[in-house]
């Protein structure tokens, strides 16, 4: 039997594991499998000790960074100290962009980088020395050490996601993970990936590192399939589309909302603007009718130059932003719109401060649309000029898992607090400033707890810093979203509850 190991990823909200249940989907009559998840509240290396007594001699973890980095380290650690002939792989998104940091650790044995369901199947293949099995060096994908020297192997392609049989829910207590309470998409929210990667090569971004500008999508038909089944079967409300870029292809965006339009569901995805702004008005108006609430689009920066230097590609730049607040309007599909400030460019401040302005004039065109504010955090990304001239301007990654884990490297990828040399205390101090009281004067429509009068008072709190441009010091705001207990849906996700 393989274990597969979710190590704990967030503290309320999380959502079926699917990236674990699409390895199980290939496992599926090839070896026996179970699924432990730490973020039901069960303590994975017992379960693990349990299992490796029983005869389980494989476990592959599935590791993004920051809180579930630091869970996978101390599982790793652990286990391997107690029972070192166990084999440690680990895949997802962390490994595949730090696969020499990771494999430096003696208690991690393979990376499997990318979409690589076939490799782990060939890869436990050759460890159980099955006839015709693969030799390590042969497996797409695969990264290993041998008498200490780490070697990676060519890239695995991604999978074609309509050769992905049907996920294994029987394999989790899917109830466990929909008993959430009420998203801003309504209730019995599930997560759902029906495409992988992107078309686009933004040199800010993890997906495009990792994907080079290559994306497939699951087709309409079976991708609605998929969602009527669950909706038969465990009565879902809403669904969340965890791809990277769900609305690629408006032909297939048009025939979904077709098939799910009338059955009650809302749903949720990630999109570039200029390529939404093409779509004809009777896509936009199917998808309206069928359920799409909300749309997550990176913004980045109201500057044309730096969306260059970005590599963000397409034709977007600011006018397109502001067509789209005003086409998101119309529709009554939230736009969710994530703006990259603090990059590394030959004055920062400026820049920030240009962006914030913009910020209010989207706000202005369509009040509903939600902003979120990240800092730009350098990805692993060689080939991208943001990545050199991160680099340049002295940005370095931590070269062991042990500095990964430390407190200073904890919260680097949520890009709320990047450790780069360029932005210094104030310019933090400028955003959050802003943040605090645009958040006032614009409470959230998602933070289903702030209504009434709880909306009334923040925005009047909010409303003199906003109007008359200060905001220095928003302690009154602070204390105010303190008591009311506002949620930062800007970190935690403008869909959750
Ligand atoms: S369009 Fe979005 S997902 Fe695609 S590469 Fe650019 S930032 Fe990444």
């Amino acid at each position: 039997m393989i274990a597969l190991v979710n190590p704990k990823s967030a503290n309320w909200g999380f959502r079926v594991p699917n990236s674990l249940l699409t390895l199980g989907a290939f496992l599926e009559g090839r070896y026996d499998y179970t699924i432990i998840d730490e973020n039901l509240g069960v303590n994975a290396v017992n379960g693990l000790a349990k299992l490796i007594q029983n005869g389980v001699k494989y476990i592959g973890i599935t590791v993004m960074p920051a809180l579930q980095l630091r869970g996978a380290y101390a599982i790793s650690k652990e286990i391997k100290t107690r029972f070192p002939d166990v084999k440690i792989i680990w895949g997802g998104y962390f490994p595949s962009m730090h696969p020499n940091t990771v494999l430096k650790s003696p208690y991690i044995d393979f990376v499997l980088k990318g979409h690589a369901e076939y490799s782990f199947i060939e890869l436990l293949d050759s460890l159980e020395g099955k006839p015709g099995a693969k030799a390590l060096n042969q497996i797409a994908g695969l990264s290993f050490k041998h008498d200490g020297v780490i070697s990676h192997n060519q890239k695995a392609e991604p999978i074609d996601p309509d050769l992905i049989p049907r996920l294994p829910y029987h394999k989790v207590d899917v109830d466990k993970y929909l008993n959430f309470g009420k998203t801003y998409l309504g209730p019995r929210t599930i997560g759902y990936h029906s495409s992988v990667g992107c078309p686009f090569l933004c040199g800010f971004c993890a997906v495009a590192g990792i994907y080079k500008g290559k994306w497939l999508g699951r087709s309409a038909e079976l991708t609605a399939s998929d969602i009527i089944f669950l909706k038969e079967k465990y009565n879902i409300g809403a669904v969340e589309f965890h791809d990277n870029n769900f609305f690629v292809a408006e032909k297939r965006v048009y025939d979904f909302a077709k098939a799910v339009n009338g059955l009650g569901i809302g749903w949720w995805g990630e999109a570039r603007p200029d390529t939404v702004m093409k779509f004809s008005d009777d896509t936009w108006q199917i998808m309206a009718e069928a359920g799409c609430k909300m749309i997550f689009y990176g913004a980045e920066t109201s500057n044309d130059e730096l969306l260059k230097l970005m590599h963000k590609g397409g034709t977007q730049n600011a006018q397109t932003l502001l067509d789209l607040a005003e086409k998101s309007k119309k529709y009554g599909i939230v736009p969710e719109l994530s703006f990259v400030l603090g990059n590394p460019t030959d004055n920062v401040t400026r820049d920030i401060e240009t962006d914030l302005k913009f910020i209010k004039k989207i706000k202005a065109i369509n009040p509903a649309a939600e902003i979120v504010i990240y800092t730009y955090s350098p990805v692993n990304f060689e080939d991208s000029e943001m990545s050199l001239a991160a680099k340049l301007k002295g940005f370095d990654y931590p070269k062991s898992l042990e500095e990964w884990v430390s407190p200073k490297w904890q919260n680097f990828d949520l890009r709320k607090n990047p450790l780069t040399p360029w932005l210094k205390p104030h310019h933090f101090k400028i955003i959050r400033n802003f943040e605090k009281t645009l958040n006032a004067y614009y409470p959230t429509n998602s933070d289903l707890k702030i209504r009434g009068w709880k909306r009334s008072l923040l925005q009047l709190m909010g409303s003199w810093r906003y109007k008359t441009d200060f905001y220095t010091a928003p302690y009154e705001i602070m204390l105010t979203q303190k008591l009311l207990k506002y949620r930062q849906p800007e970190i935690e996700g403008f869909a959750q509850s």
